[in-house]
């Protein structure tokens, strides 16, 4: 057996993980302190009662002989990959065939695994500061990983790779800066990727906290994108399904991917579940539709509320205007984990530090609007002993 070596340019420990152990090893020290979460990329809202109906009839039904359901298509159900389509996709103009919609357990799996349909020798570009998964999945591939750092002083906003890239992982609006490029700017990705035969997978996990006009929801709403780009959605940020496991991703024939992504599902994804399918669908109710957007109100209003905070107190802050996280840069003398200790052990703060989504995050830390409004209240409440 020769084991796959390439774990060992991993980290030793995922960034959240590491942030849990550094929080309970403080809780264990000391237990009369209680916590405020303020890293969290959990959804913390309860599912509108519509979606919890779906799933409980859906449950009903596999209890009964006439109802009961086996595994379902790979694929995701048509109704699921119908109803997708008509929401998201025909209201913004943009036609896609139901056969180039793959229903998921989430985005989280289907990023990785995604790189399945190249080879290891595709160079692939990754944003820096981002979420870890592209990075970590490229490194378990062995490829060779060209970075695209996204700082300060570029607006947070990614230049073209210098060399040829293969496979772009582009994550918008971006966890965790927050930034969002304009319909011209992620037109240029696309030209790109058509000039050098590039495929992006375009990660729009957050794409409902969009806010801002101009800025494009899908990347199917540019020219030349259905060419050379694989868009991944979940149902996790916009919907508040993070336990419940639902989203898709759109694979166009024209990639000349989809009969192959098609057939790795078949081998080696068995269907996502169908309580799952049946409350992705009660989203598209007028009641779902109602009570997502509620939520999504609240936790915007959380991330004007954290960044307007503080801001408050001095510090420089980004994001939080089309996506639910704010990029705030730490004081002087400070480094993300430094940071974050500082105000763990002072403020009782759990934020996430920057530097663990890249090289580039060095410097900032993370705060997520899906923290629980009363924490978030007294964590700045908190933070201004420290201003
Ligand atoms: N993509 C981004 C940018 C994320 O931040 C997350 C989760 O935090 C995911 C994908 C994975 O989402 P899920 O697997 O829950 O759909």
């Amino acid at each position: 057996m020769n084991r796959n070596t390439n774990f060992d340019r991993l980290p030793d420990r995922y960034l959240f993980k590491e942030i849990a152990v550094r929080a309970a090893a403080y809780t264990k020290q000391h237990p009369e302190h209680q916590l405020l979460r303020m890293g969290v990329g959990d959804v913390s809202l309860p599912l509108p009662g519509v979606i919890i109906d779906a799933m409980h009839q859906a449950v009903d039904e596999l209890a009964h002989a006439e109802t009961f359901r086996g595994y379902g298509p790979e694929e995701g159900y048509e109704w699921l990959r119908q109803a997708v389509i008509d929401n998201e996709y025909t209201p913004r103009g943009i036609d896609l065939d139901i056969e180039e919609v793959f229903i998921s357990e989430g985005a989280g799996s289907d990023l990785g695994n995604l790189s399945e349909l190249f080879l290891s020798h595709n160079t692939v570009a990754i944003l820096d500061p981002s979420y870890p998964a592209y990075m970590d999945s490229s490194m378990m591939a062995g490829r060779e990983v060209i970075s695209l750092p996204c700082t300060i002083a570029n607006g947070f906003i990614p230049e073209l790779p210098k060399q040829k890239a293969d496979i772009i992982y582009l994550c918008l609006p971006n966890n965790p800066t927050g930034t969002v490029l304009n319909r011209a700017e992620l037109q240029r990705w696309v030209d790109y990727a058509n000039v050098n035969k590039s495929i992006i997978i375009f990660d729009a996990a957050y794409e409902a906290y969009i806010s801002e006009e101009d800025v494009p929801h899908s990347i199917y709403e540019l020219e030349g994108a259905k060419q050379v780009a694989i868009e991944v959605r979940s149902f996790s940020k916009s919907a508040g399904f993070t336990a419940v496991r639902c989203g898709y991703t759109i694979v166009p024939k024209q990639t000349g991917l989809q009969a192959m992504w098609m057939r790795r599902q078949c081998t080696k994804y068995n269907g996502t579940s169908y309580v799952a399918q049946r409350a992705a669908l009660a989203t598209y109710t007028p009641e779902g539709k109602q009570g997502i957007e509620a939520n999504l109100m609240y936790y915007k209003q959380t991330a004007q509320m954290i960044a307007d905070g503080l801001r408050a107190l001095g510090y420089d802050v980004f994001g939080g205007k089309n996506a639910p996280y704010i990029w705030c840069r730490v004081p002087q003398g400070y480094d993300s984990w430094s940071f974050f200790d500082h105000l763990l052990h002072t403020c009782q703060i759990v934020c996430t530090p920057g530097v663990g989504f890249g090289d580039a995050g060095q410097g900032f830390v993370r705060f997520s609007a899906f923290s629980n409004r009363k924490e978030v209240e007294e964590a700045l409440k908190r933070m201004k002993t420290l201003a």
